[in-house]
């Protein structure tokens, strides 16, 4: 049974608290309303809602009525909105999920494969993806963007370079597109093991040189990977542009090209501005519902 209270910020602490005495699983509070943010997924605003579930078998009337009154001991302090009891059926999220996970044919050779599916389409190389608490299933358009940029432009044996890589997946399709070697980076610590684990079912963990940190980093020459002909960053464009500041744009060859995505259409301008400002060049763009991806060049390029 699922147990939540709105209270405002001061209270669901104690609220919270209320709740965790009855909740073998923990308490969960989370924002009611969240406002947009430049650069992120925003901040909370106004009430919180503290939420719990209490195991069905045992008790569950008398576990009911001692959270009642323990609120209403509470309420005696700041008055408290009741609490809303809720029956639910109980999911197991990981097997749903999987269920509606399907391989998905990115471009013209590749095929994002979740790791518990065998049959492999004809003709398609496999990207085998486990997500785990990474970016990067393979279903977000704006990775399928750069796996169809990518395709055509891996060069045999040559160094990519993944910029906020995730779950690895770019990184891991290069590999298997014929790259010589990658370097990912994250600036999630999380992003790391996750990204490990997808290249050692894809077999090319032999390969990847995975870290945490970003471009300030590759530029300070930490990496034994500081320049490749085919560079990644699958980010959101406010980062982009910071990110052109740090050197982005100087860790491509000339010659070499780099693939940015995670742009919404109406930050394409600013995005390309930046870009050009850095002496790079745009040389296709692609575009999926309000995603967009650029491929830029260095300007004095001969390709
Ligand atoms: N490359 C994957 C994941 C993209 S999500 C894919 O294409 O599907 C963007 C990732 O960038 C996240 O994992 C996030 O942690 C990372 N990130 C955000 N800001 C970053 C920064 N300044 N430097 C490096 N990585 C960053």
């Amino acid at each position: 049974m699922e147990v939540s209270v709105i209270a405002d910020g001061e209270l669901a602490e104690a609220v919270a608290e209320v709740l965790r005495r009855f909740a073998p699983d923990g308490v969960a509070i989370e924002s009611t309303a969240v406002v947009a943010d430049a650069e992120d997924e925003g901040h909370a605003i106004g009430p919180l809602r503290v939420c719990a579930y209490l195991p069905t078998e045992a008790n569950l009337e008398e576990t009911r009525q001692k959270i009642e009154e323990a609120l209403w001991y509470l309420g005696r302090i700041s008055p408290i909105n009741p609490p809303q009891f809720k029956l639910i059926q109980e999911v197991n999220w990981v097997e749903a999920w999987k269920q509606h996970y399907h391989p998905i044919p990115v471009g013209e050779r590749l095929v994002v494969q979740p790791a518990w599916i065998e049959n492999v389409p004809a003709g398609r190389i496999p990207i085998r993806i486990e997500p785990g608490m990474a970016f990067g299933t393979g279903t977000h358009p704006t990775t399928q963007l750069c796996l169809e940029l990518a395709e055509a432009r891996v060069k045999p044996g040559e160094p990519v370079i993944d910029v906020g890589c995730g779950s690895g997946i770019l990184a891991i399709a290069a590999l298997k597109l014929g790259a010589g070697s990658a370097l990912a980076v994250d600036i999630d610590p999380q992003a790391i093991p996750s990204a490990r684990q997808n290249a050692i079912l894809n077999q090319v963990d032999d390969r990847l040189l995975l870290a945490t940190g970003s471009v300030g980093d590759i530029r300070q020459n930490a990496f034994p990977i500081r320049i490749a002909p085919l560079v990644f960053a699958n980010i959101l464009a406010p980062i982009l542009v910071r990110l052109l500041g740090d050197g982005l744009a100087e860790l491509v060859t000339p010659g070499g090209a780099l693939i940015f995505s995670g742009i919404l259409a109406e930050q394409e301008t600013g995005v390309l501005e930046a870009a050009q400002a850095h002496g790079l060049t745009l040389s296709e763009r692609r575009q999926a519902g309000d995603w967009v991806a650029l491929c830029l060049t260095p300007t004095d390029s001969p390709f």
